[in-house]
C-alpha cells in the first residue's frame, strides 16, 4: 500500500514504543521494571475522580466547543494569573487533547514548507516529528553537559535566522532534567525578540517539578513584549497524574490559538467533555497531592542517582527537575552483553531489558547517542529492584 511521504518519513514515538514492548513482555508474565514512559505512576486525586463522575451524572456528555469549555478555560487563566503571573483573556486559550495535541496543533498552524524551528538537543522524542509533519524543518541544536544540558544565547544567535519561525524551549526538560534559570531566559528571550518572525513555544508540562531550590520560571513571563511572542503549551497529565486523560492546553498570541481551535473543529472537535470538567476540578483543586507527588519524585531522584553513580563508567548529571535522569554510559561502548556487542545507546536499552529485564530509553531517540534515559516516576522498590539488575549486568560485561 502506498502511503503519504510525511507518513513514510515519520518514526513512532520512541517512548510510547518502548512502553507498548514492555506492557507486552508483562502481559506474557515477564517481570519487566520499567524505567522507560515518563508517566507519574500515582492515581489521579480523589477530588478530581470524583468531579468527573459528577460530569458525568450532570449530563457534560455532549459536544463542547472545540477549543474547550468556557469554565476551564477560565481555570487556566486564573492558573496562569496565580502561578506564572500572566494576564491572558480567554481568547488566548485553547484546550486540547493533551499537550502533545496541543504542540501538533501548533506546529500545523505556524509552519509553511521548508520554515525552521530551532530545537535543542537533547529533546523530547515528539518534538522533530511534529515539525516535520507540518512541513517544517527541525534545526536540531546539541548541547553538552558542561552547560548542563541548556542552550546558550550564543548557540541561539547562531541558528535564527530569517527562516525560524519558532524555537522549542522545555523547561523542566524531558530528557535531562534541566531548569533555565531567569537569566538564562533572558539571554535567550532578548536573542529571539531581534527575529520578529520567531515565536518561543515553551514547553511547561513539568512545571512543578523542581527540586535542590530551583525555581520554574516561565519566559512570557520577563516582559509583555516576550509574553506577545511566547505560546505557552501546558497540561494536567503530569501535574495531577493525568496522563490517560488527554487534556493539555496552549496560552498566547490570538490568531495563533483561534487556528489551533479552528483546526481541532476541523480534525478533533473538542477534548472529551468529562476530562474537561476533570481537569476544571485539577486547577481549581488543592495542591497538596502535588505537593506530596514531588516530594515522593525527590526521594526517588537520589535513590536512583546514587544507585547509577555506582555503576562504573557512568556518570550522572544532577538533574533539577521533571522525573528522570540522563546518565552518560558510553564507556560500555565496545564491551559485550553475553557475547553480543554494545556500540550504541540502542544496543545497550535493547542488552537491559531482555538480559536484565529493565527498561529505559535510548539517548538517541532524543537526539544525543552516548546517554540513556531512565524515568524515577516508579515506586523506590521498582528503583532499588532495578538498580540491582542493572548493577549485576554491569558486573558480567565482557
Ligand atoms: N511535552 C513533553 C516534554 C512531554 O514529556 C510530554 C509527555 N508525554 C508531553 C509534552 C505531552 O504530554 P501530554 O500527555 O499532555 O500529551
Ligand atoms: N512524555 C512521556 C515520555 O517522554 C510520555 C510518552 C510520550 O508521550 O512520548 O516518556
Amino acid at each position: 500500500m502506498r502511503l503519504s511521504r510525511r507518513a513514510e518519513a515519520m518514526a513512532p514515538s520512541p517512548t510510547l514504543a518502548m512502553d507498548a514492548q514492555v506492557k507486552e513482555m508483562r502481559r506474557q508474565g515477564i517481570d519487566v521494571i520499567g524505567f522507560s514512559v515518563g508517566e507519574p505512576d500515582f492515581d489521579t486525586p480523589e477530588h478530581i475522580r470524583q468531579a468527573a463522575v459528577e460530569a458525568v451524572e450532570r449530563g457534560y456528555t455532549r459536544y463542547t466547543p472545540a477549543g474547550g469549555i468556557p469554565e476551564l478555560k477560565e481555570a487556566i487563566r486564573d492558573k496562569l494569573a496565580q502561578v506564572n503571573g500572566l494576564t491572558y483573556t480567554l481568547d488566548q486559550i485553547v484546550v486540547s487533547v493533551g499537550a502533545k495535541h496541543a504542540l501538533y496543533n501548533a506546529f500545523q498552524v505556524l509552519l509553511d514548507d521548508g520554515d525552521e524551528v530551532i530545537i535543542p538537543a537533547p529533546y523530547w522524542v515528539s518534538y522533530a516529528d511534529q515539525v516535520r509533519l507540518a512541513g517544517g524543518r527541525p534545526v536540531i541544536v546539541p548541547t553538552s553537559e558542561e552547560s548542563g544540558f541548556k542552550l546558550t544565547a550564543e548557540q541561539l544567535k547562531q541558528h535564527l535566522s530569517h527562516r525560524t519561525r519558532a524555537l522549542v524551549l522545555n523547561s523542566p526538560c524531558n530528557p535531562t532534567g534541566a531548569v533555565y534559570g531567569r537569566e538564562e531566559l533572558a539571554a535567550l528571550a532578548e536573542a529571539v525578540l531581534s527575529h520578529p518572525s520567531c515565536l518561543i513555544i515553551a514547553d511547561e508540562i513539568y512545571e512543578p517539578f523542581v527540586y535542590d531550590g530551583h525555581e520554574h520560571v516561565s519566559i512570557a513571563s520577563l516582559s509583555p513584549d516576550v509574553q506577545a511572542r511566547t505560546l505557552i503549551i501546558n497540561g494536567v497529565s503530569k501535574t495531577y497524574a493525568m496522563t490517560g486523560w488527554r487534556i493539555g492546553y496552549a496560552a498566547g498570541p490570538k490568531a495563533v490559538i483561534k487556528a489551533m481551535a479552528d483546526l481541532q473543529s476541523q480534525s478533533t472537535s473538542n477534548p472529551t467533555s468529562i476530562a474537561q470538567w476533570a481537569a476544571v476540578a485539577a486547577l481549581r483543586g488543592p495542591e497538596e497531592p502535588v505537593r506530596k507527588m514531588v516530594a515522593a519524585f525527590l526521594e526517588r531522584r537520589d535513590i536512583m542517582l546514587e544507585g547509577l553513580r555506582a555503576l562504573p563508567g557512568v556518570t550522572v548529571h544532577q538533574a533539577a527537575g521533571a522525573f528522570y535522569l540522563f546518565p552518560r554510559i558510553d564507556a560500555v561502548f565496545g564491551r559485550t552483553a553475553g557475547g553480543q556487542r554494545i556500540d550504541t545507546s540502542a544496543d545497550l536499552a535493547m542488552q537491559l531489558l531482555h538480559r536484565a529485564r529493565v527498561a529505559l530509553v535510548p539517548g538517541s531517540a532524543f537526539g544525543m547517542e552516548g546517554y540513556v534515559r531512565l524515568s524515577y516516576a516508579t515506586s523506590t522498590e521498582q528503583i532499588r529492584a532495578g538498580l540491582e539488575r542493572m548493577a549485576a549486568f554491569w558486573r558480567e560485561l565482557g
